[in-house]
């Protein structure tokens, strides 16, 4: 048996009706319907008894989608579930509801860090670059046969190409902190220190370590947490080079200028490592 929902439930003279595939029946303004998208008019909507015809999406995702047809100005995105949203902008992309497209668009772009997948799925299958482009960094470390199953087969090469280009910055970042055993030298040891020449990013140290005893386990825990991000998330670099450098590793390091600079400095070069090495994903395509 079919339902009507309390929004479009009204059937009139210029209304057109669908059914969703939970088998609710929606009323739409044929105007509406005409002006905003491309919605195919139903054959012989007029001729009694022919039924609506039904549509793929749920009834969540078309009232939404209809309420957008209907000119609403308060649609709140940020309420319903992503799934919702998500179906919502492939309706109002299959549909070419105008004035869902954008918003929708734009929504799925603030969503690629907390749903990589399901975004870079949505801009791959529209060839929204400047999504691809956002959401990329972010699905860096996921299997490839999910994106095997997410990517059109054009996008799977350039995506593993793009994934790799990360590995290769992570190696390089790594390389840039993790190789060196005395970070910084102790009173005791300062005249065995030893650097690497070709490592001119940094000065080696004019004096002891202002964190002491402290020094080793200080940066193990660091290293540590660095470490974790980094090989949790398969590489993302964003987040290895930029946000896992977190305030309160800083915090630990004060009383030490130089270990304190050093942190920040190779913050800073992993950043230049990831400007020098990573290019968009787009730019593989
Ligand atoms: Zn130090």
């Amino acid at each position: 048996m079919s339902s009507e929902v309390r929004k479009f439930s009204v059937s009139t003279q210029t209304t057109a009706a669908f059914v969703s595939c939970d088998k609710r029946v929606f009323h739409v303004e044929r105007e509406d319907l005409d002006r905003m998208t491309h919605f195919m008019p139903p054959p012989n909507a007029f001729i009694p008894p022919a039924p609506p015809p039904k549509l793929l999406e749920d009834s969540y995702t078309l009232e939404l989608l209809f309420r957008f047809v209907n000119s609403e100005e308060d649609i709140d995105l940020d309420r319903p579930s992503f799934s919702t949203v998500a179906a919502l902008a492939e309706a109002a992309q299959k549909y070419q509801v105008y004035s869902a497209t954008t918003v929708c668009r734009q929504y799925m772009k603030s969503q690629a860090k907390a749903h990589p997948v399901e975004v870079m799925q949505y801009a791959a299958k529209h060839d929204f670059r400047d999504i691809l482009d956002a959401v990329a960094p972010y699905t860096v470390g996921t299997a490839v046969a999910t994106m095997q199953e997410i990517l059109p087969d054009h996008y799977l090469i350039p995506w593993v190409l793009f994934n790799d280009a990360h590995q290769q910055a992570m190696q390089a970042m790594v390389k840039g902190q993790f190789d060196k055993e005395v970070l910084h030298v102790t009173q005791e040891n300062m005249k065995y220190y030893w650097t690497d020449p070709e490592e001119v990013w940094f000065p080696p140290p004019k004096e002891a370590c202002g964190l002491g005893d402290k020094q080793q386990a200080t940066w193990d825990a660091i290293h540590k947490r660095i470490m974790y991000a980094l090989v949790s998330t398969g590489g993302q670099l964003d987040i290895f080079g930029a946000l896992s450098v977190k305030d309160d590793m800083f915090a630990r390091l004060e009383s030490c200028p130089y270990c304190y600079t050093r942190l920040f400095e190779w913050r800073e070069y992993a950043w230049r490592v990831i400007d020098n090495k990573i290019r968009d994903f787009t730019s593989f395509l």
